[in-house]
């Protein structure tokens, strides 16, 4: 007999398999398998969903929109079955079909609409608001095609090919036609009494489509809407009937084009005209949307920010700021000035990024022709702030651009970073100006990651031995896994966190051997760097050390080193040619290296194609070492520091993001630093030989750079690798060479302290015991309490 609840969820799966896929059991495909069983899943979230919709309608509570551009969330199956307390009904349930479970969750497509942090951080965020019963929505595009799909060619370069995740049934979604908007472009502005009437020449429907984001144990769901574009006049009659086929479908296919891809590029602006509709036309729809539900339960457009909190996920929604102007000023009467005050004390702003090349700019001439209506409030809104704040320097409009974050900083009552160290750069950097005439509006909010994700389902083998030793709760209360600190001091807790460590490794060879081709030492250190490829993240500070060090073993091969297996993952933005060289440059190391029988045991580099959240997911619960190795000063946080710890793995890292934070929780000791200060480098750059003098100071990295030189990884061709090479040797901004030593001197420290495997596994499990405060429950308690002043409903 079966319990109960995989009893009733067979019957459900059945239902759905009959009516909703219109196969029978013995005809059903895996794919017709998870769509039943996602389906009988989500008729679950769905009386949550509604209980809380009605909670927070009757209670008239304020409410949290999360404009986003990007909601990298993965495939959301696994998640809401754990969410929902099913996972053993689920499994016995599908068994029971004579389907195995894991291939049926394996199934799902990755949602990769986002490219890497920013867009991870929206979706841990949403699963964090809805675990503490914060009313909310995400609203973002629904791209018909997420994040390309990474492959190696036979050279070992990054090859990109379209994603389609949405080339099957989206089973999660509910498409709701009926909630559409016409957002328009161009056209002329007319005057009419003190406001103006916007008429644009050309417009699109924004259609709405509903994801549930169900919280931990189904307490509380909130909503994803996303937004498809379409023409609304879909189809040309006139052109079909005369024989027009593809002019017919042209309207479409162009309106179409809104929605149809992600970005790729994680730093850079596009300076593309596409890119500003995409973020006019989500942006716009959001805000109709929000008015129109504040329109139902409240009249009095001052009662606004008591109802609607909107935080501005980095400057791409910052239109924002002159829309919900331009809705309240020409479309609804308001005074210019209060419009501008209304929208600010609903409309916060969290900055991402101080690398100047991601700063949103937009040439006014664009800005004129896509939005005229706004151009001229932009330059209303800098005035009346030029108007009120005599003394200010910083200015929103600049030498024929409009620069989004001034803009969204003046539009925003809070401004916030995402790590200490960023919020105080962004005081003393980019908007220092701004920040002396507000001083109480930038505020720090560090960045956190749900561990119902990142722990309980992605390495249920801690979570078990988490639960044994401390009990249950703390998946929603992660400071309690302090309680496990007392367990860590006995032998017999420290050998059941290494047999965990052991097993996970262990999974992680077998996937790597099936789908590399490659045998690794389950017991060889696991070092993993996984995250965007950028030249600030410096993974070619990490390559240039493994080559570094496999001369020396070379040269000493019965030393007593450390075995490690040197596992790489990351995309590159397709335009970012020097990311791409890099790429290439480890995979021809990793050629070489693997070859070399001298070294195997001891040195291996695996970087498999396409990482992903799925692969984070399988590769995090297997890390020994996290490398978080970026020049200080340049990242942000980072997020995927902080799922390392949480799972255990030491971080070998620089004094940059919440690196600084981490090691203050975990503790100095459990923490391998190395590398300049931020201020360090600053001052270390105003020296234009420092990699010059670093190079000839370090004997280890001479030689390191010469190799790559001498064409040992390209085939005997000493040019492939010029450029690269070249910009160490005579630009290196971001100070790989001048840290080159003392990460050298780091990675020695790691592998003593690997020799005393006992004392390693204290050091991991106290990583684990130390990280609750990076749940980004936390950071969402924060959020309400200091921006949104927003109660929890449970
Ligand atoms: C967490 C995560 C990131 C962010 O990683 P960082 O190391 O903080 O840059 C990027 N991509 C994916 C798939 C992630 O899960």
């Amino acid at each position: 007999m079966l319990p109960m609840t995989a009893n009733a969820l067979r019957d459900a799966i059945l239902k759905h398999l009959e009516y909703s896929q219109g196969k029978d059991l013995a005809n059903a495909s895996l794919y017709d398998m998870r769509m039943a069983l996602t389906l009988a899943i989500r008729d679950k979230v769905v009386e949550p969903w509604f209980r809380a919709n009605r909670a927070s309608y009757q209670a008239q509570s304020k409410r949290v929109y999360y404009l986003s551009m990007e909601f990298l969330i993965g495939r959301l199956l696994e998640d809401a079955v754990m969410n929902l307390g099913l996972t053993e009904a689920a499994h016995e349930a599908v068994a029971g079909l004579g389907h195995n479970f894991r291939d049926v969750l394996d199934d799902e497509p990755d949602a990769a609409l986002g490219n890497g942090g920013l867009g991870r951080l929206a979706a841990c965020f949403l699963d964090s608001m809805s675990t503490l019963g914060c009313p909310a929505y995400g609203y973002g595009i629904r791209y018909e095609h997420g994040l390309f799909r990474q492959s190696f060619g036979p050279d070992g370069r990054q090859l990109e090919s379209a994603e389609d995740w949405l080339r099957q049934r989206h089973g999660w979604e509910f498409a709701r036609p009926d909630t559409a908007f016409q957002i328009g472009f161009g056209g002329i502005v007319a005057e009419s009494g003190r406001a103006a009437v916007w008429t644009p020449d050309n417009a699109v429907l924004a259609k709405a489509y509903d994801t549930p984001v169900i919280g931990w144990q189904g307490k509380w769901a909130n909503t994803l809407r996303l937004w498809g574009a379409e023409a609304i006049d879909a189809f040309d009659l006139d052109a079909f009937n005369s024989g027009d086929f593809t002019g017919a479908a042209a309207p479409e296919a162009l309106a179409r084009t809104i929605s149809r891809v992600l970005y790729p590029d994680d730093t850079t602006d596009q300076g593309k005209e596409l890119r500003l509709k995409q973020e006019f036309f989500f942006t716009a729809a959001s805000l109709r949307d929000i008015l129109r539900r504040f329109a139902r339960e409240c009249s009095d457009l001052s009662q606004l920010p008591n109802r609607v909190a909107i935080q501005m996920n980095d400057t791409h929604p910052a239109i924002a700021g002159p829309e919900l102007v331009r809705l309240l000023h020409d479309e609804r009467g308001m005074e210019f000035e209060t419009a501008v005050d209304t929208a600010r004390a609903c409309l916060a702003y969290t900055n991402h990024t101080l690398l100047p090349e991601a700063l949103e700019r937009w040439p006014e001439a664009l800005m004129t022709r896509v939005l005229p209506r706004h151009m001229q409030l932009i330059e209303r809104i800098d005035a009346l702030h030029a108007q009120r704040h005599p003394t200010r320097q910083a200015t929103i409009l600049e030498g024929g651009e409009v620069k989004m974050g001034e803009l969204s900083f003046v539009m925003a009552h809070k401004v916030n970073g995402v790590s200490a160290l960023h919020t105080e750069l962004v005081k003393s950097t980019v908007f220092n100006d701004l920040h002396r005439l507000h001083p109480e509006r930038i505020i720090n909010q560090t960045n956190g990651i749900t561990p119902r994700r990142w722990l309980k389902g992605a390495n249920p083998r801690l979570s078990a031995l988490i639960t044994d030793t401390i009990g249950s709760g703390w998946e929603d209360d992660l400071e309690r896994l302090r309680d496990l600190e007392p367990a860590i001091a006995t032998p017999e807790f420290r050998d059941a966190f290494a047999q965990v460590k052991a097993r996970n490794k262990s999974d992680l060879a077998q996937w790597i051997g099936q789908d590399m081709g490659i045998k690794v030492n389950p017991d060889a250190m696991f070092d993993v760097q996984i995250k965007r490829f950028h030249e600030y993240k410096r993974q070619h500070l990490n390559i240039l050390e493994i080559i570094a060090l496999w001369q020396e073993i070379r040269e000493n091969p019965t030393a007593n080193w450390a075995p490690r297996v040197k596992i790489f993952g990351g995309k590159a933005a397709p335009g970012y040619v020097m990311a791409k060289e890099i790429i290439h440059l480890i995979n021809n190391v990793a050629r070489v290296i693997n070859a070399d029988k001298l070294t195997r045991d001891l040195l291996t580099v695996v970087y498999p194609p396409n990482y992903n959240v799925t692969m984070a997911e399988r590769l995090i619960p297997a890390a020994d070492l996290s490398e978080q190795i970026s020049t200080a000063g340049k990242e942000a946080s980072g997020t995927g520091n902080m799922k390392f710890s949480l799972n255990g793995a030491l971080t070998i890292g620089t004094l940059d993001g919440a690196n600084v934070e981490i090691r203050e929780l975990v503790g100095a000791e459990n923490f391998f630093l190395f590398g300049m200060t931020a201020d360090e480098v600053v001052a270390c750059r105003q020296d234009p030989a420092h990699m010059a003098k670093a190079i000839a100071r370090s004997q280890r990295l001479t030689r390191a750079i010469e190799l790559i030189e001498s064409g040992t990884f390209s085939h005997g061709d000493p040019s492939t690798y010029r450029d690269l090479t070249q910009n160490l040797r005579t630009h290196d901004y971001f100070t790989v060479c001048a840290d080159f030593d003392s990460f050298w001197d780091a990675q020695r420290q790691v592998d003593q302290a690997w020799f005393d495997r006992d004392n390693w596994t204290r050091m991991a499990a106290l990583n684990t015991a130390r990280s609750g405060w990076l749940s980004s429950d936390r950071t969402i308690k924060s959020y309400m309490q200091d921006i949104w002043s927003i109660a929890p409903m449970i």
